[in-house]
């Protein structure tokens, strides 16, 4: 909480998302966990989506209720059509509408092409790509049916999908991963144009390198964060806040007239391969 600088706390004193509701998937942990007391400081409430380790997905829940905000813990399996469709009942049930999806969830893999299985090839798919399709299907569901309530927002729904810089950098040694983010790029514009009229917002925010359990390997020793430097011009590895003060932007009319985009959140990493390093 340190960490957040002096803009970050003037947005949330603004709590520009009161009275909103907000499902985030994979919620109990790194990014996604971020995302929902970043939406809950903004005043929304949050639906804490966990599949395993309940207890972290309650504890994520506790903390928000301790900083005066309302959350509760859902589960399902992101990529079970009635394991999503049952949770968004729930919320729906306990308050009445869901007004932004934040479609997290999701995996990594890793092989060699030529080493990696079907399973993990399926697996990374189902939960990264047919995840986000089916929990936006269900919100967006919500979204027409209800329409527009003008003292919560311009917009009837927003959907705000969590990409990858590796949905424009191939990623050798993770090819479902980077197909999955790549996917969800082009069901994220898709969706964008499709609903728009309807005034549903979709957008996505694609991290680069974040401290998070997904990628321990890559920060957590000095001679790995130091490799992984060479990557970001910014020259520092990212935190969960930079993303999630990104995604409440999105959630909240100050986007209003944003739509489809991609924001690289990523200390520049995007810019690669030009850059070298510092010096
Ligand atoms: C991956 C991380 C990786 C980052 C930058 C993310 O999408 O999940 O493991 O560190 O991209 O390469």
């Amino acid at each position: 909480m340190d960490m957040m600088n002096i803009a970050e706390r003037k947005l949330q004193t603004m709590r520009v998302l009161d009275g909103q509701r907000a499902l985030v998937t994979g919620a109990n942990s790194g990014i996604g966990e971020g995302v929902a007391r970043a939406l809950a400081e903004a005043g929304a409430k949050v639906a804490v989506n966990f599949v395993a380790a309940p207890e972290k997905a309650q504890q994520v829940v506790d903390e928000i209720r301790q900083a005066g905000g309302v959350a509760m813990a859902v589960r399902a399996d992101v990529s079970k059509e009635d394991e999503v469709r049952a949770m968004f009942a729930q919320t729906i049930d306990a308050w009445g509408s869901v007004d932004i999806l934040v479609n997290n969830a999701g995996l990594q893999r890793d092989a060699p092409l030529q080493e990696m299985s079907l399973r993990d090839w399926q697996f990374v798919l189902d939960v990264n790509l047919t995840g986000q399709f089916l929990c936006a299907r269900e919100a967006v569901r919500e979204f027409l049916r209800r329409g527009i309530v003008p003292e919560l927002s311009l917009a009837a729904g927003k959907i705000i999908c969590m990409s990858s810089v590796h949905d424009v950098i191939p990623w050798a040694g993770h090819a479902n991963y980077a197909a999955s983010k790549g996917g969800v790029s082009m069901l994220m514009k898709t969706m964008a144009q499709e609903l728009a009229t309807k005034k549903v917002r979709v957008n996505a925010v694609s991290p680069g390198a974040i401290k998070t359990p997904i990628n321990t390997d890559a920060w957590a020793t000095p001679e790995a964060e130091r490799k992984l430097l060479q990557l970001i011009p910014y020259y520092r590895v990212g935190e969960t806040h930079d993303i999630a003060q990104a995604v409440v932007w999105l959630s909240s009319d100050l986007s209003d007239y944003v739509n489809g985009a991609t924001l690289y959140v990523d200390g520049g990493m995007t810019l690669y391969p030009e850059f070298r390093g510092n010096g």
